[in-house]
Formats: C-alpha cells, sequence, structure tokens
C-alpha cells in the first residue's frame, strides 16, 4: 500500500520548499508577525491561503467545527480557541480578526438535526450556533441564512473578549465576518452598516464588525476603517 502522505511530505520538501526558503528562514530569525487571526470553521473545503492569496507567516490560524468563538467567561479551562485569541491579539498583536463561515457547513446542519449520542463534546459545542438557528425546518435557504447569522454572533462573541473589545474601540483592531460560498468561488463580507452580506467583488471593504464607529462630539468619526 502506498503512502500517499509520506509522498506529499517528502515532495514539500524537495519540490516547494527550495523556491521558498528564503522566506522561510526569515521567518524564523525574524519571528512571525502576522496581521491577521483567521477563525474559520474545519472544513476541508474552506482553505483559508487559497481564499486570501496568503503566504508563510500571514495568518495566524484557529479552526474549529463551525467557526465557533466560545463566549468569553474568564476562566481557566483548557479553551483552546479561546487562548488562540488571548495569544494572537495580546500577544502578537493582530490588526485584523476573520471569523469564516461557509455555505453547506456540517456544523450548522448538525445544530439543527443533532450530532452521535456519543460524540458529548461535539454536542456542548454546537450549542453555541443555538441563538443563530432560525424557527423553521432548515431548508436550504434557512441553513444558508443560519450560516451567515452564525458568523455574525461570533463577531458579537468576539467583542466579549476585553482585549478584542479594547483594542477594537482604541481604532487598533477590526473585525471581519466572512461568508464563503465554496460552489461560486465567493466569499462574501458582513457590512455592519448595511446589516447583512456583500459579494467580496461589490463590498467596499473587507469588513468591520459589528460595532458602531466611535463618533467624536464634532462628528468626525473613528475607527471607521
Ligand atoms: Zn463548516
Amino acid at each position: 500500500m502506498t503512502d500517499d502522505l509520506l509522498d506529499r511530505l517528502r515532495r514539500f520538501q524537495s519540490d516547494y520548499f527550495p523556491a521558498h526558503q528564503q522566506r522561510f528562514q526569515d521567518l524564523v530569525a525574524q519571528g512571525q508577525h502576522p496581521k491577521t487571526l483567521f477563525i474559520g470553521c474545519s472544513d476541508s473545503r474552506l482553505v483559508p491561503y487559497l481564499l486570501t492569496g496568503a503566504g508563510p507567516g500571514e495568518l495566524f490560524i484557529v479552526r474549529n467545527v463551525g467557526a465557533f468563538v466560545p463566549p468569553y467567561d474568564g476562566s481557566h479551562g483548557l479553551h483552546g480557541t479561546m487562548a488562540a485569541i488571548e495569544f494572537a491579539v495580546l500577544s502578537l498583536e493582530v490588526e485584523r480578526i476573520v471569523v469564516c463561515g461557509h455555505s453547506h457547513c456540517g456544523a450548522i446542519r448538525a445544530a439543527y438535526e443533532g450530532a452521535p449520542e456519543e460524540a458529548v463534546a461535539l454536542k456542548a459545542w454546537l450549542k453555541l450556533a443555538d441563538e443563530a438557528l432560525l424557527p423553521v425546518q432548515p431548508s436550504p435557504e434557512a441553513l444558508r441564512r443560519t450560516e451567515q447569522r452564525a458568523v455574525v454572533l461570533q463577531l458579537e462573541r468576539l467583542m466579549g473578549y476585553p482585549m478584542v473589545r479594547r483594542r477594537v474601540e482604541a481604532g487598533k483592531l477590526t473585525l471581519h465576518g466572512w461568508y464563503y460560498v465554496i460552489e461560486h468561488g465567493e466569499v462574501q463580507v458582513f457590512d455592519v452598516h448595511k446589516g447583512g452580506f456583500l459579494a467580496a467583488a461589490h463590498a467596499p471593504n473587507s469588513g468591520t464588525g459589528p460595532y458602531l464607529p466611535y463618533v467624536e462630539h464634532d462628528g468626525q468619526v473613528l475607527c471607521d476603517s
């Protein structure tokens, strides 16, 4: 039996690495300074590097079932996603946080239909989508709307993280809600002012998060990047 994964590991070192060696070695010498924390669903069809054209050192990525953000509770539990957010914001000082959901998301479907009885952690995890669920049968349209609502819900939860809120309000961090439509190769961007998702082709920016821009007393709008 051929070990396809082993073949790929060997090809990475022999074919890909030599052409990018300097970049990797610079990243080791100078450390990583990614500007973006990418929180994406674990779905294999969502490929952050392809969507963003990013290379090594550009994205700090945390992925989980559904691209969910647990509510900040200040606890000391083994919360991988929470730990990644804290590290990215406090230590790496990222300038953007992207939450990327997608069409045909199995997590959102499972939030309606339930998970296997034995999957105790998964069942608990899927409750993070509860507030996004609609009181209807999960039709394709309802699923799509729920997938988008879930992205916005996670952005709202991010604002519950003290270090996130602080930096957003200081204009040092922006939040970006993305909805990737796999079958169209299209990323839709949440527009907080319109309250909906716009195709990247028509969106004025890649997202600002669900917070109101800070308006000075003279009417000047700050932090509206
Ligand atoms: Zn998914």
